[in-house]
């Protein structure tokens, strides 16, 4: 199985914790960009013939900050991979009925809809540009198009934000019904404009607890936790993440998209200018050895709950490592397949540190 990942690098406005690939208007170059991207797209079959995407996840940036005439024109090439699951990122400040007709005609069975929280002090610490009551609107307006797949995308660890907050926040998402949530703590990313605030996040013991309560709330209310930070009904689990978390391929098309095919990985150029006046040229590009790719096969499949099989040569290699880790009581070992324990989940990325 393979998939496709669009970046559409446009928004409304920056967020104030943004480190994405992303711009905020006038964008002069928006119909250049997707007569770029029509033909980048255009050509992955000349380039990649067994490349038959099952899912396509269209991500940003804001996929829906561009107009509804561009949306129309551009948006049917996607739709034409038929994919067996075809998601799109979408902000509730930019989103109305038209647009999610558009999208449920081009084929779109599944939204992810960027609330991050529905207090209005933490949507004004993360610079979001819509309320609260904007993103209720925008979740009722997709089930009215049609969607039956909704995720809500919400954030903990916001400075200023309590336990009380957060209680609240699952509580509105949960009252709306979707069939999914990914909840991320909050990342203070250097040369942001938070960052530059010098904001003080909760402390680390709120944080774990945050966690503790996300996941506790959560699975009471049937939801399955199926990876570090993401929660589904039974079933409903992103596709296209899977792939991700499960070292399976994937081509990404616009400009800084990654791309893992055929054992090379690479990255388009990360300059709007280029990748419109160039086409996507390379920026990075690697070919991966089996054991630099069996390595991180285990990290990514350590994110999800299940765990992951060790190959023989990584387990030969990293044994040692993997048993101390199961000592520290941050690794569940059968045989060879691996798993985070239950407190190691809050901690993860210092346990792939240790795996990389
Ligand atoms: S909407 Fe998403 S991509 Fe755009 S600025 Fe905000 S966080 Fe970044």
């Amino acid at each position: 199985m393979a998939g496709l990942y669009i970046h559409i690098p446009f928004c409304e406005r920056k967020c104030s914790y943004c480190a994405f690939y992303s711009f905020s208007g006038p964008w002069k170059n928006e119909e250049k960009f997707f007569q770029a991207l029509e033909m980048e797209v255009g050509n992955l079959k000349s380039l990649y013939p067994d490349f038959l995407p099952e899912t396509v996840f269209i991500g940003g940036g804001t996929p829906t900050a561009p107009g509804l005439d561009c949306l129309e024109k551009y948006f049917p090439m996607f739709g034409e991979f038929s994919p067996a699951e075809f998601s799109v990122e979408a902000n509730p400040g930019t989103i109305d009925r038209q647009k999610l007709d558009l999208l449920k005609r081009t084929g779109v069975n599944r939204l992810s809809i960027g609330v991050q929280s529905f207090d209005s002090s933490c949507l004004e610490t993360l610079g979001r540009i819509h309320s609260a009551a904007q993103a209720e609107e925008a979740f009722r307006l997709a089930r009215a198009a049609g969607f039956e797949n909704i995720s809500l995308d919400l954030m903990f660890g916001v400075p200023g934000q309590t336990m009380e907050m957060l209680n609240a926040d699952i509580d509105r998402a949960l009252a709306l019904g979707p069939e999914h949530i990914s909840i991320y703590n909050l990342t203070v990313e250097e040369g942001t404009p938070l960052a530059d605030r010098n904001p003080e996040k909760p402390d680390e013991e709120l944080e774990r607890d945050m966690y503790d309560q996300i996941r506790a709330k959560l699975k009471a209310a049937g939801f399955a936790h199926y990876e570090i930070s993401n929660f589904a009904r039974p079933g409903l689990e992103c596709r296209h993440n899977l792939l991700y978390w499960s070292g399976g391929e994937y081509i990404g098309c616009g400009p800084a998209a990654h791309s893992h095919w055929k054992g090379v990985r690479w990255a388009n150029v990360s300059d709007l200018d280029d990748y419109c006046g160039n086409g996507p040229r390379r920026e990075f590009e690697e070919k991966l050895d089996p054991e630099a790719k069996a390595r991180e096969t285990l990290v990514m499949g350590l994110r999800r709950l299940t765990g992951v099989e060790v190959s023989p040569d990584v387990w030969k290699k990293q044994q040692a490592v993997l048993q101390w880790l199961e000592e520290e009581g941050l690794l569940e070992i059968d045989g060879h397949h691996v798993r985070l324990t239950e407190s190691a989940l809050f901690v993860s990325d210092s346990v792939f540190s240790e795996l990389v």
